[in-house]
């Protein structure tokens, strides 16, 4: 099974020896001790409280601890509770989607490993891992360059972009995902950025049976 994080050290507050649940309100670590799970359930589906939208019942059952370490939350491990490392390359994990539990260290530009916090503008989330937006935008040129010298050579024939069981953009040959696409429309093609109209056929088919 993929490790999901490491212990680091036990929380050292006396307070949590009573205390079995917890939830995220961004890096805040709430813990509960109340026996109201419905009102628990609401409170977690709130984000611990981010929402405001939520009022526990018994604001007593609640204690909120913030980390020492921004990639560390709490886990209860054989009864007691630990902060935990969840940064994905600290564990030996590959980089995914996730990147708010990242240590200082790991969270940099996949591309050209540039600091968070040496960046103002917003990052644009992968599966490796987050890109800043100009190395994200040199492999979106790479990429549309690559497709649009494959076709340069081709003679271009409508009658291959007629009628195919996908979409296929008519200006770099580039597969374009037909997920969410149901009706004719004009859309963008991702790769090359051109504009092309795409018209769905629908066909139909009849299912016969007998009536008694
Ligand atoms: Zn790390
Ligand atoms: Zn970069
Ligand atoms: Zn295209």
């Amino acid at each position: 099974m993929k490790k999901e994080f490491k212990q680091v050290c036990k929380i050292n507050d006396d307070r949590l020896s009573s205390y079995t649940k917890r939830t995220r309100n961004g890096r805040k670590q709430v813990f509960y001790t109340g026996n109201d799970s419905r009102d628990w359930e609401r409170y977690r589906a709130d984000g611990g409280g981010s929402q405001h939208n939520v009022t526990m019942h018994d604001k007593k059952c609640t204690i909120i601890i913030e980390p020492p370490e921004k990639h560390y939350f709490a886990e209860l491990i054989d009864g007691d509770w630990w902060w935990v490392n969840g940064c994905a390359e600290c564990i030996g994990n590959p980089r995914d989607w996730m990147t708010y539990v990242e240590c200082t260290e790991h969270d940099v530009c996949r591309t050209c490993k540039t600091p968070r916090g040496e960046i103002k503008d917003s990052v644009w989330g992968g599966k490796y891992g987050w890109q800043c937006e100009s190395c994200k935008d040199k492999a979106h040129e790479k990429a549309k360059k690559e497709a649009l010298d494959s076709v340069a050579e081709k003679e271009y024939n409508e009658i291959d972009y007629y009628s195919n069981s996908e979409i296929i953009c008519p200006y770099c040959d580039s597969k374009i995902s037909s997920d969410d696409f149901h009706e004719s429309d004009s859309i963008e093609c991702e790769v090359c950025d051109n504009t092309l109209d795409v018209e769905v056929e629908h066909t139909v088919s009849y299912t016969t049976s007998k009536k008694d």
